[in-house]
């Protein structure tokens, strides 16, 4: 773990450093997970698009040099979180909710005494209800159930009204349409990311997953549709020897590890288990 420690100094990695592989006191993570009820396809997806659109935050803080007030691993989990929220027109969160339990399950597999209270990033459980909070938050009688089903305490729910806001506001302030490109129209110099899939045996399931889920196809559309990036962004599929995601500042690329996908798709079996 050391070796993956010293790798997101330079690189904006998705997950930390501390994963207990045994299952412990979770301080009521397992129990939330176990209240978000979707289907493992929804699960896995929700999970993996979260984990792009938090990896696109951190290129957009480098490759726009986006100025970021407190910690950037919240800041870009609130972009994925505001990018994943349905529009009022859309019914049901299942992706956002997809996330949440991934966070739920991935908190419920760490020791107390295991967490890395230094890590750059908040703590798994930390991470689920902040989301839980944002997306409450964006529409309160909507997502009245979301609240209910994570357990978030009554006097939490008044404040995330207030960080939803503040969360859209601000990533919108920073991407104005001026600068960065408007909705809907393609910026004359947009361009569009090049997507690599690298060979793999030993995760080639996970491959062709991907392949077939379209995630980078929607992402690279995505950024060239909304944003003036510069040419030269790749999006890849790798092996990595690691459970993770991250965004490489200095050769620009977006690195999504076949391990993460088989970790989602492991966690979706046990959803499925329990089910039956
Ligand atoms: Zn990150």
């Amino acid at each position: 773990m050391k070796l993956l420690a010293s790798a997101c100094v330079a690189l904006a990695c998705f997950l930390g450093t501390a994963h207990a592989d045994d299952v412990a006191a979770d301080g009521g993570a397992g129990a939330a997970a176990d209240r978000i009820d979707i289907d493992s396809d929804n699960f896995i997806e929700g999970s993996l698009y979260f984990v792009v659109y938090h990896e696109l935050g951190h290129a957009m803080v480098s490759e726009f040099q986006l100025p970021v007030v407190g910690r950037e691993e919240d800041a870009v989990d609130g972009l994925a979180t505001k990018l994943l929220t349905p529009d009022d027109d859309e019914p049901t969160p299942d992706y956002l909710m997809g996330a949440i339990k991934s966070w739920f399950l991935f908190g419920s597999l760490t020791k107390v005494n295991d967490i890395a209270w230094w890590d750059e990033h908040g703590t798994e459980n930390q991470r689920a209800y902040r989301i839980a909070c944002l997306l409450y938050g964006s529409n309160p009688a909507k997502f009245k159930d979301v609240a209910d089903t994570v357990k978030l305490p009554e006097d939490r729910r008044g404040g995330c009204e207030r960080d939803s806001k503040q969360n859209e506001e601000s990533w919108d302030t920073l991407m104005d349409d001026d600068t960065y490109g408007a909705e809907d129209k393609v910026p004359a110099d947009a361009a569009t990311p090049e997507i690599v899939y690298q060979p793999t045996e030993k995760f080639q399931e996970q491959q062709d997953y991907l392949k077939k889920l379209g995630l980078f196809d929607d992402i690279a559309k995505f950024m060239h549709d909304n944003y003036k990036f510069k040419p030269g962004i790749k999006l890849i599929a790798n092996e990595c020897g690691q459970v993770n995601a991250f965004w490489n500042p200095g050769d620009r690329t977006l690195t999504v590890c076949y391990e993460i996908v088989q970790a989602y798709q492991n966690l979706a079996k046990q959803i499925d288990s329990t089910a039956e």
